[in-house]
């Protein structure tokens, strides 16, 4: 137990808009949540983080709101993700005199303040040494490109509310574009698409669920369907609705033309000998949005580029987190 402990004092975190992973040293992945903080709306009393206040949604009496506090890839309210980062790692070293050292991945637009906010919460948490990293820098070590080459890498990491493209060389980020479009946004597409073209309701949830089974970025000789259950906007009553791959795509089509748009744009800014390595190498792609159906296959056949899933695309920031803490490690020796 002692020893586990003390083993347990490197941990590498990925604050995601999503969900939020914490690889411990020596342990593996050892949690992984929603980034979802449930408060009383009245008070601001925190009720539930985590799994338990994702439960919460949309079941709770109309007092209690869930927040996502890092939806955009941007802080919205320091206060609630000060205590999601303490109650995730409090969680995992539950003994005030273990100070653990962490790295944390962090949105590459998150400014100044935002970073400080970060460490602080980390540092009350009883962490004693905080080291930052950019996500999709995180991201690229976790999906074991050889960023330190003097070459260009593209990595792309669609998550929950944003989309990452970064170019990185020689270990550094050399062009990183957010766009504020995730996996979510192809939820509320689809919910949108089935509102106004069938009047049907649906949640949040059930649109994901549909864009998991049928959701797909290009066509494919295999149509599927799905019956799905819904409330009627005129009626309001309950009815079920069999939709097919082909309308899904055609419900996020705006979404994933952002992201190529994204894409390209990113590859026009980069400098022409990185750009043409990427060209060589291919672009990849990572995060939970990069599960997506072909989507691979519609970036690759749109841009000319090679393009290839992350092997860990939900796991790679926090995988790549936990390395550059060995990489910080072997650093602190050289110095001595
Ligand atoms: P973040 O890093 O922002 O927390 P994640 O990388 O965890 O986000 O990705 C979350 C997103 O991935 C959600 O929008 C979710 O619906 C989507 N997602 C997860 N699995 C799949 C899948 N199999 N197909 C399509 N989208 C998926
Ligand atoms: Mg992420």
């Amino acid at each position: 137990m002692f020893k586990s402990m003390l083993k347990s004092a490197s941990l590498g975190i990925d604050l995601g808009t999503a969900n939020t992973l914490v690889y411990v040293k020596g342990e593996g992945i050892v949690l992984s949540e929603p980034s979802v903080v449930a408060v009383d709306s009245t008070t601001r009393e925190v009720l539930a983080i985590g799994e338990e206040a994702k439960k919460m949604l949309g079941r709770t009496p109309n007092n209690i709101i869930a927040i996502r506090p890092l939806r955009d890839g941007v802080i919205a309210d320091f206060e609630i993700v000060e205590k999601m980062i303490k109650y995730f790692i409090r969680k995992i070293t539950p003994y005030k005199w273990v100070k653990p050292r962490v790295v944390i991945g962090i949105p590459a637009g998150i400014t100044e303040v935002e970073k400080r906010a970060v460490r602080e919460s980390c540092q009350q948490a009883g962490v004693r040494e905080v080291y930052l990293i950019e996500e999709s820098l995180a991201a690229a070590i976790g999906a074991n490109m050889p960023i330190y080459e003097p070459s260009g890498n593209m990595i792309v990491d669609i998550g929950g509310g944003t989309t990452e493209i970064s170019v990185i060389s020689l270990g550094n980020m050399v062009k990183s574009n957010t766009l504020r479009i995730g996996g979510d946004e192809f939820d509320d597409a689809i919910m949108q698409y089935l509102k106004k073209v069938h009047n049907l309701i649906i949640g949040e949830r059930t649109a994901e669920e549909i864009k998991i089974s049928i959701g797909n970025a290009y066509p494919s000789k295999e149509v599927k369907k799905m019956e799905v259950k819904g409330r009627d906007a005129i009626n309001g009553l309950p009815r079920t609705l069999l939709l097919d791959s082909e309308e899904i795509r055609d419900s996020i089509k705006e979404q994933l033309n952002a992201i190529l748009e994204g894409i390209v744009t990113t590859l026009e800014e980069t400098p022409p000998e990185l750009s043409a390595d990427i060209m060589d190498r291919g672009i990849v792609l990572a995060g939970g949005g990069s599960l997506l159906k072909s989507l691979s296959e519609y970036i690759s056949k749109e841009t000319n580029v090679p393009v290839f899933l992350a092997d860990n695309p939900l796991t790679c920031v926090v995988l790549g987190a936990g390395k550059y803490l060995d990489e910080i490690e072997k650093m602190k020796k050289r110095k001595i």
